[in-house]
C-alpha cells in the first residue's frame, strides 16, 4: 500500500487554495463541502471562483504566493498552472509538515484526493495511488449505480439507535449479528423509502422478537420494456437481495440473469393463450415463498401498474400482511416512442395520451369506440396485433378518418425492433405483409408523422 487513506476532519479548519482557474473552483466545492474555512491566494480569479469565494465568505488574497501564506494552515493544494509555483508550494509546505496536494503532480503531493461517492455521511473513497485517476472515476461511476441514494439515512439511522441497541443487547458480537440482520431487513428497505418512524417500530420489535427480521418480503418490480439499461437503480438493487425470482415471458433474460447467482428462477409464463401459470396460483406462491422467509421479486415486464395486473398480486399480499414494494418500470408505451422517435404528446399535435388495451374477446375488441374520436390525443393500444384490422375498422367506422397515421413498433427498445407506418387504412395490409413478431405497440395519431425525422435508430428510416 503506498498510501494510507485517511478521513480528515476540516470544519472550520484554515485551507490554503494556490490558484484560480477551474481546475482550483474544482477543489475549492469540494474543500467548501467539507466545511473548510478556505483562503485563495492568486493573482487573478475566475468569476466562479469569485462567486464561490463570495458565497462563503471566503478570503482572496490577490497575489503570487508567498511562503508566509502557509502560516497557521493545515491543508495546502495547489492548482496553478505554473510548475515553479506548484514546486515552490510543495517544498515550502514539506518544510513545514504541512500536508500538501498538487493537482496532477502525484511526485509534488504529501496527500491526494481520492474520486469519492458521497453518501453524506456514508463515504466511499476510490484511488489509484496517482496513477490512473481516470480509471478511479470510472470505477466511482460503477459504485455510484449501486449505492442507493438515501444510504447516509440509512447510517443516520443506524447512529441514532446505537444505544438503544446496545442497552438492549449489551453482548457485542450478539449485537454485530443483530446490526448485520437489520441491514438487510425490510427495516433498512423502510429507511431508504424516508419511512424512519416505520422502521424504529419495526426495530424495537426485532429487539423483541429477532425472527421479525427474518421475515419474507416481495419486491414487484418493472423490468422495463426490453433494454436491460432502462432499468432502474433501485430495481437493479432489489434484484441482488432476492432469494427468487419469478418472471414471465416478456421480461429479458439479460434482467433475470442480473439476480444473484444463488437464487432461485422461476418462470410463470406467459404467453397469449399459454398461460403457464394461472393468476391466482402466481398470487398464491409470492404469499407462500415470502412466508417461508424469502425475499422475492416478482419481474413484470415494462411497468407493473400498466396491464400488469400488479395490483391483483399486491392485493392478497396486502391481506396477508406480508411486505412489499413495488418499483416502476418504463411501459412499453414510453420506451417505444422514444426509441422509434415518436413523441406521445406534442405541442402541434397531441394534448393528451391513451393507454388502451387492445385485445380480443370473441373475435371483438371491447370498447366504447366514440370516446376515440379526438385529433388531439394519441392513442396506444397495447396486445393489438391480433386485433389491429379490427381496431383499425372500428376507428374509421366511428369517424376517425382513414389517412390518421398509424405506427406499429415491434419489439420496442430492443436490437430487433421495428417500426412499421402507415394509416388507419393501410397499416393492416402492411402489418399482414410484414408479420411482425410480438410484442408490438400500436400507436395512433398525428405524432406518428413525426417518426421519420426523429428516430435516431430505426432499421426502415
Ligand atoms: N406492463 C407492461 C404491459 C404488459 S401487457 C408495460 O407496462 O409495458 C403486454 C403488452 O405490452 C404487449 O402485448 C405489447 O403490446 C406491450 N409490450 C411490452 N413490451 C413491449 C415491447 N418491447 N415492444 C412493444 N410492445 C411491448
Amino acid at each position: 500500500m503506498e498510501y494510507l487513506p485517511l478521513c480528515m476532519q476540516l470544519t472550520g479548519q484554515p485551507v490554503l487554495l494556490v490558484g484560480g482557474g477551474v481546475v482550483a473552483v474544482r477543489k475549492a466545492r469540494l474543500l467548501l463541502r467539507a466545511g473548510a474555512q478556505l483562503s485563495v491566494v492568486a493573482p487573478v480569479i475566475c468569476d466562479e471562483m469569485r462567486e464561490l469565494v463570495h458565497a462563503h465568505n471566503s478570503q482572496w488574497k490577490s497575489a503570487g504566493y508567498q511562503a508566509e501564506d502557509l502560516a497557521g494552515v493545515r491543508l495546502v493544494v495547489a492548482a496553478t498552472n505554473d510548475a515553479n509555483v506548484n514546486l515552490q508550494v510543495s517544498g515550502d509546505a514539506s518544510e513545514r509538515g504541512i500536508p500538501v496536494n498538487v493537482v496532477d503532480a502525484p511526485e509534488l503531493c504529501s496527500v491526494i484526493f481520492p474520486a469519492i461517492v458521497d453518501r453524506n455521511p456514508m463515504l466511499v473513497a476510490i484511488s489509484s495511488s496517482g496513477r490512473s485517476p481516470v480509471l478511479a472515476r470510472a470505477l466511482r461511476r460503477n459504485i455510484e449505480a449501486m449505492l442507493p441514494a438515501a444510504l447516509g439515512r440509512l447510517a443516520d439511522f443506524a447512529g441514532a439507535q446505537r444505544d438503544l441497541v446496545k442497552e438492549a443487547l449489551p453482548e457485542e458480537s450478539s449485537r454485530r449479528l443483530f446490526w448485520e440482520q437489520v441491514l438487510e431487513s425490510n427495516v433498512a428497505e423502510l429507511v431508504l423509502a424516508g419511512r424512519e418512524e416505520e422502521a424504529l417500530a419495526s426495530l424495537r420489535e426485532s429487539l423483541r422478537d429477532s425472527a421479525v427480521l427474518k421475515q419474507g418480503e416481495v419486491y414487484l418490480i418493472g423490468a422495463g420494456p426490453g433494454d436491460p439499461d432502462l432499468l432502474t437503480f433501485k430495481a437493479a438493487r432489489l434484484l441482488q437481495r432476492a432469494d427468487v425470482v419469478l418472471y414471465d415471458r416478456l421480461v429479458n433474460p439479460v434482467i433475470v440473469d442480473m439476480a444473484r447467482r444463488d437464487a432461485e428462477r422461476i418462470y410463470v409464463g406467459k404467453r397469449r393463450a399459454e398461460h403457464t401459470l394461472p393468476q391466482d396460483e402466481i398470487n398464491r406462491l409470492l404469499v407462500d415463498l415470502a412466508k417461508s422467509g424469502k425475499r422475492v421479486v416478482r419481474l413484470k415486464g415494462g411497468d407493473p401498474f400498466v396491464f400488469g395486473r400488479g395490483g391483483e398480486e399486491i392485493d392478497l399480499l396486502a391481506r396477508e400482511n406480508i411486505p412489499f414494494q413495488v418499483v416502476p418500470g418504463i411501459t412499453a408505451a414510453n420506451g417505444a416512442a422514444c426509441y422509434a422517435g415518436i413523441p406521445l404528446t406534442h405541442r402541434d399535435h397531441a394534448q393528451s395520451v391513451r393507454f388502451v388495451a387492445g385485445y380480443l374477446k370473441g373475435n371483438k375488441v371491447e370498447h366504447d369506440w366514440t370516446q376515440f374520436q379526438s385529433t388531439t390525443e394519441t392513442l396506444v393500444f397495447y396486445m393489438g396485433l391480433v386485433g389491429l384490422p379490427v381496431i383499425c375498422e372500428q376507428l374509421m367506422a366511428h369517424g376517425r378518418s382513414p389517412e390518421t397515421p398509424a405506427a406499429l413498433v415491434e419489439r420496442a427498445t430492443l436490437p430487433e425492433q421495428r417500426v412499421l407506418t402507415g394509416s388507419l387504412v393501410t397499416l393492416p395490409g402492411i402489418v399482414a405483409r410484414e408479420e411482425p413478431s410480438a410484442p408490438t405497440l400500436l400507436i395512433i395519431g398525428g405524432v406518428v408523422n413525426l417518426h421519420a425525422s426523429l428516430s435516431w435508430f430505426s432499421p426502415d428510416a
